[in-house]
Order: structure tokens, then C-alpha cells, then sequence
């Protein structure tokens, strides 16, 4: 086969050529969805000289993939969107702990309890929206803000209903009496530590 392509060509160059043309390609690296672990037990240290909050755990979590044990491995910067006051929408930047599981190997981020994984907003702005039911919440947010994480709870709501239930048959552990908009932050934990949090918006959209 190799020898049929290499009939024809004749200069070094066109060799050359020939070779890049036909080397297998390399395997795309595959990018897996992050996982992560929700803490309530932690503390906010400010560095002054960088400017970033760095959270320090004061709980131990297992992988919530496989029980394993977590080895510090990292850390990654995150920023979230809060809002001090009324009138103020303040960006921050947070410094995370990174883990690997010394069972499964799969790397988990560990996020403070006001962080919803893939939001920007922290989890009380998101709950002051998702809960109220003025069409402008008491606090002023932008518009498409607003808009946005609505839509978000729409799709999210039915997925974390089914959760909760598979949290209570699975682990005996009964959240399904909590109105997931009011306990916004325990049902995030529930479902992140039990590797149940959805991704992206594409898995809500999709049948079980
Ligand atoms: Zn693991």
C-alpha cells in the first residue's frame, strides 16, 4: 500500500509531502466534563499582594465519583459575580483547591457553597431570581441577567427533582421535601458531592 503511493513521486519535497499526507493522525485529546465538590466548611482568605480570595477547606470530602480518597493537586482560579449591596455587582476572583482521586484518578474541583458550578452569579443572587416572582426582583440585576438564569431554572428544575429522588432511593437520604429554589445552595451540594450536578444544558435537554 505504501509502496503504491510512493511510485509516483519523485523529488525529496513531493516525498515529503507525501509522508505528512499519509501519517496517521494523532487521537484529539478528549476534554471530560469537569467534576467538582461543594464544601460548607471553609475560610475566605484575602491575599493583598495578588488581589484573589483564596478558600481554605476545613472538611474532608470523598471523590464523588467512587468514594476514593482526594490528593491536593493544583489550583485554579474562578471568578463569580456578587453583589455586596443593592446597587453594586462586584467581580471576584477565588483561588480553588484542585484534587485527584488516588481510586478513579478523575482531577475535582472544590468549590465553597456560593458557587453553582457553570454560573457566573453566586447562589444567592441566583436564588433572589429564581425565587421571586416579581418580573424585576427587589434587587436590581440586569434584564438578560434575569432572563437568563430563569430560563436556566426552567430546564434545571425537572432534572434536579429526578436527582433528589435518585438521592433518596440510592444513598437513603431524603432532600425531596426541600423546595429546591429556596435551599438552592443544599440541593447543590446534594447533587455535586453525589456527581449528580448536569453539565451543560444539552443533558436536561436530552432523554433519560
Ligand atoms: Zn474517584
Amino acid at each position: 500500500m505504501l509502496y503504491n503511493q510512493y511510485k509516483y513521486v519523485n523529488t525529496i519535497k513531493e516525498k515529503i509531502k507525501c509522508r505528512t499526507a499519509i501519517k496517521p493522525t494523532k487521537a484529539k485529546h478528549v476534554r471530560h466534563p469537569k467534576t467538582m465538590i461543594i464544601i460548607n466548611d471553609f475560610i475566605v482568605e484575602y491575599n493583598t499582594k495578588i488581589g484573589f480570595y483564596l478558600i481554605v477547606s476545613c472538611e474532608t470530602i470523598s471523590c464523588p465519583c467512587c468514594s476514593g480518597i482526594l490528593k491536593p493537586r493544583g489550583k485554579v482560579k474562578r471568578i463569580v459575580i456578587e453583589k455586596p449591596n443593592e446597587k453594586l455587582d462586584e467581580k471576584r476572583t477565588y483561588v480553588l483547591q484542585r484534587y485527584i482521586c488516588n481510586k478513579c484518578k478523575k482531577c475535582h474541583r472544590e468549590l465553597p457553597n456560593f458557587i453553582v458550578p457553570y454560573k457566573r452569579h453566586c447562589t444567592d443572587t441566583i436564588q433572589t431570581i429564581i425565587t421571586s416572582t416579581e418580573k424585576h426582583p427587589d434587587v436590581n440585576y440586569e434584564e438578560e441577567t434575569v432572563k437568563r438564569i430563569r430560563t436556566w431554572w426552567t430546564d434545571v428544575r425537572p432534572y434536579i427533582i429526578g436527582a433528589l429522588l435518585s438521592i433518596k432511593e440510592k444513598y437513603d437520604i431524603d432532600f425531596t421535601y426541600l423546595d429546591p429554589s429556596q435551599n438552592l445552595a443544599k440541593i447543590v451540594r446534594a447533587l455535586v458531592n453525589a456527581n449528580l450536578w448536569p453539565c451543560t444544558r444539552s443533558v436536561l435537554l436530552t432523554d433519560p
